[in-house]
């Protein structure tokens, strides 16, 4: 029975809405019906080219759904249960791996490479990130579907398998905030909402949202931010003022470009720490000089996935939602179709809203 999905022809081609096949699942495959896919930057930046997979592929990479059927040797799901897609399956092999450093597989994307799917025209399709969310239903390995703990409904859940796991992870794997600290979050898309919420959660004393829009004000300190700051030449220094001439003690940049890496790294403290989660391309050159690192004594990294285990920090993500200190519908700010998927890419491209949420 052919699905719908939104399918990326070529890079740098619009996305098409058409119909597709799916096989049943082989050994260790499961099939997914999707409930939810969150529209996020990296399908963006897969479908202009600044990062690659293999093409035609269905986009999509933050998803949950409910498990339809399995394949052979699937003993871990059922069908029914519920679940949501995790882009980068480890592989438990590789050195990354044999170090606990999960995010890091060598072998993470591999599933990328593979035929998942043919158009109804018989064109052999790639499943993006692995997981090919953009579509009613599809066929992922075991590794790619985590089981949704109780008590988070199914739809928003879609948002913890790239933003949330993203935005918490920054927060408490790589800058490991601590209660009372202040941090500054560059970029109020779903990532840096998700961020937001991470800090609020770990007890930050003042979080301090930027973004070149001043409209996304009210989103931002309803996810957490109590400062506001529409980005501009000054920011470093409008944020240093908010912290009484010092900077923050954490900053981390959810936009992946040259001129904010250098900002969230001026913005922090003596000794600071800024965490890049932003994906930007090869063209976006940051530099310092040599007086600088060492006076400042800060310290710059990468991330990601949050630095995340999915696994162990999906549990955890399920316990702030029931708890009622993670509010996943206070990412969403617009509930689209399929359809509607080119619209939310160019929404993005303009630096509209926060994220996206395709309901099935
Ligand atoms: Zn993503
Ligand atoms: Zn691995």
């Amino acid at each position: 029975m052919a699905v719908r999905a939104a399918v990326l022809p070529a890079v740098g081609a619009p996305l098409e809405i058409t119909e597709i096949e799916l096989p049943e699942p082989g050994p260790g495959r499961v099939r997914v019906r999707l409930a939810a896919a969150g529209v996020c930057h990296s399908d963006l930046s897969l479908s202009d080219g600044t990062m690659r997979v293999p093409v035609p592929a269905v986009l999509g990479h933050e998803g949950a759904g409910t498990v339809v059927s399995v394949g052979e040797g699937v003993e871990r799901l059922a069908p029914g249960d519920q679940v949501v897609l995790n882009w980068a399956p480890s592989c438990g092999a590789c050195h990354a791996c044999s170090l606990g450093e999960v995010w890091l597989c060598a072998n993470a994307l591999a599933g990328a490479a593979e035929v998942h799917a043919r158009t109804t025209r018989g064109t052999d399709l790639h499943p993006g990130l692995n997981v090919a969310a953009f579509a009613e239903e599809t066929v992922v390995p075991a590794s790619c579907a985590l089981p949704l703990p109780d008590g988070v409904p199914l739809t928003e859940a879609a948002l913890l398998g790239c933003a949330v796991l993203t935005g918490y992870g920054a927060v408490h794997h790589s800058a490991r905030v601590r209660s009372g600290e202040t941090v500054a979050v560059f970029g109020v898309g779903g990532v840096g909402l998700a961020t937001l919420q991470a800090a609020r959660i770990a007890g930050a004393s003042t979080i301090v949202a930027v973004d070149v829009s001043p409209e996304k004000e009210a989103l931002a300190r309803a996810a957490g931010a109590t400062e506001y700051v529409v980005a501009s030449e000054r920011t470093a220094r409008d944020i240093r003022g908010l912290t009484g001439g010092q900077g923050v003690d954490v900053a981390v940049e959810c936009v992946g470009r040259a001129v904010t890496i250098r900002a969230a790294w001026e913005s922090t403290r003596r000794g600071g720490r800024t965490t890049v989660v932003g994906i930007g391309g090869k063209d976006q050159e940051v530099t310092f000089n040599a007086l600088e690192l060492f006076h400042w004594g800060r310290t710059l990294s990468g991330c990601v996935y949050g630095n995340s285990d999915p696994a162990k920090d999906l549990p955890v993500l399920a316990g702030h939602v029931r708890g009622g200190r993670l509010d996943l519908s206070a990412l969403v700010t617009d509930r689209i179709g399929l359809a509607d998927i080119p619209a939310a890419f160019d929404a993005m491209r303009a630096g509209k809203g926060g994220r996206a949420l395709v309901i099935f």
